[in-house]
């Protein structure tokens, strides 16, 4: 009885030498999450690939695509399971080739991972060759550039074919690559920057800032509904959200005009560490790009990041916009991002920000109003939030549970 399964590869996976288990394990975990809404009966390592097989076993285009989304995976091919029968497998390869889309040529590509098969591989290729050039005579071989490669894999007891295959998002396992503290606006950048580390395998813990009780609380829903976004990737476990709005004030009346949105920045950095440091993350990621808007400057992104010792990360510096919005369409944030929402930093904006701010003014500023206990202050009062998204995700014991109150869930209607 032949099956449609999903059939996993994932290249970088296979690089890592000694880690490849742990990899493998972290990735059979992340899909079983990203999956949960399909009826899955199984995901298991066969022979450098993982197989997803579904209750019905009939899996879909939907169930391609959902995995297709998970970091770590290059590519989906949703492929025939057969027995060792030759009538069996030669039928599901002329079903593979029909369903191929638009192309020329074709060659087989036979493979046996079990060498007590009684065919050889070049006698596969022939066989599954001669019946492909039969059912589709307008279809030409061609060895050597074929537009479409049907692949026959005989593999513990089992083949496996398929003809076509879509690319993953690539990357790594989320959970391989430690845990960071992204700063998270409902902008276009830092939830493509937030995704980004992500795909490379770092669990993310987000941290937006918003201007409440100064302004509404819109941006907060946003950065929920981005976080909601980024489901599929499954790389957020819980969200920060620091009510900033009198803070700011405090600063925007202490400090000259012109360099407040440094002392934003630098408050927001130092909270951001407090929390890495809680949560066991081991760097901060932005959403800046270089040159992109007048805070984004290398003096002032100095001056900003002078005010902590963890590793800031900057995934995308040397992005245009125009990149990071295709990937933010592409990511599902593209929509979120457009709708408008004051946030703390909108609020108390400078008529004409400084471009190129002097370290020594900075710390003049810097020192001129009580930061400490500001940011002492605005760790004590956090707000978060959990998402089941993430299964690397592990909430930090002890502190934070007694000092910090839940965020409550948001519906949709209450807005
Ligand atoms: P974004 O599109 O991510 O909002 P931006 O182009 O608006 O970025 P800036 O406003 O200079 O640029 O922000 C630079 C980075 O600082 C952001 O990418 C984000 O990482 C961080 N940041 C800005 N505002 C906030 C906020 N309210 N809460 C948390 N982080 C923020
Ligand atoms: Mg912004």
């Amino acid at each position: 009885m032949t099956e449609r399964l999903c059939l996993v590869h994932y290249h970088e996976i296979g690089l890592k030498g000694k880690n490849r288990a742990t990899f493998e394990n972290q990735l059979v975990t992340n899909l079983h999450r990203a999956l949960a809404g399909f009826d899955i009966a199984n995901i298991a390592r066969v022979s450098g690939h993982l197989v997803v097989e579904t209750n019905d076993r009939r899996a879909s285009e939907e169930l391609a695509a959902a995995i297709r989304r998970v970091p770590g995976v290059a590519r989906v091919s949703l492929a025939y399971k057969c027995g060792l029968d030759a009538d069996e497998y030669v039928a599901a390869a002329i079903q593979a080739m029909g369903e191929a889309g638009e192309f020329g040529t074709f060659k087989v590509h036979a493979r046996r991972s079990s060498t007590n098969y009684e065919l050889h591989s070049l006698d596969m290729n022939r066989l599954v060759g001669a019946a492909l050039c039969e059912a589709f005579p307008e279809k030409k071989v061609d060895v050597h550039h074929p537009d479409v490669t049907v692949i026959v894999h005989v593999v513990q007891g089992n083949t496996y074919v398929y003809a076509a295959s879509a690319p993953g998002v690539g990357g790594l396992p989320v959970g391989t690559a430690g845990k960071v503290v992204t700063l998270l606006s409902s902008g276009f950048d830092s939830p493509v920057a937030t995704w980004m580390v992500g795909r490379r395998g770092a669990t993310c813990v987000p941290v937006h800032f918003s201007g409440r009780p100064m302004t509404a609380d819109t941006s907060e829903w946003l950065c929920q509904d981005i976080v909601e976004a980024l489901a599929p990737a499954g790389l957020v476990g819980r969200l920060y959200v620091v009510p900033f709005g009198e803070r700011q004030r405090e600063i925007s009346l202490a400090v000259p005009q012109s360099i407040r949105i440094i002392m934003y920045r630098r408050v927001m950095l130092q909270v951001a560490e407090r929390i890495a440091l809680l949560e066991g993350a081991k760097a901060i990621v932005t959403g800046e790009s270089l040159g992109q808007v007048a805070s984004q400057t290398l003096d002032n992104i100095a001056a900003v990041n002078e005010a902590v010792t963890m590793p800031v990360l900057r995934p995308l510096i040397g992005s245009d916009k125009q990149e990071i919005i295709r990937r933010a369409e592409e990511i599902g944030t593209y929509d979120i991002s457009c709708q408008t929402a004051p946030d703390c930093c909108t609020l108390f904006m400078p008529r004409r920000p400084e471009t190129h701010a002097r370290l020594r003014q900075v710390l003049e500023a810097w020192e001129s109003f009580d930061h400490e206990a500001m940011v002492e202050d605005l760790v004590a009062n956090v707000e978060w939030r959990d998402f089941s998204q993430c299964p690397s995700y592990h909430a930090p014991k002890g502190a934070l549970r007694e000092h910090h109150r839940e965020l409550l869930p948001f519906s949709g209607d209450e807005r």
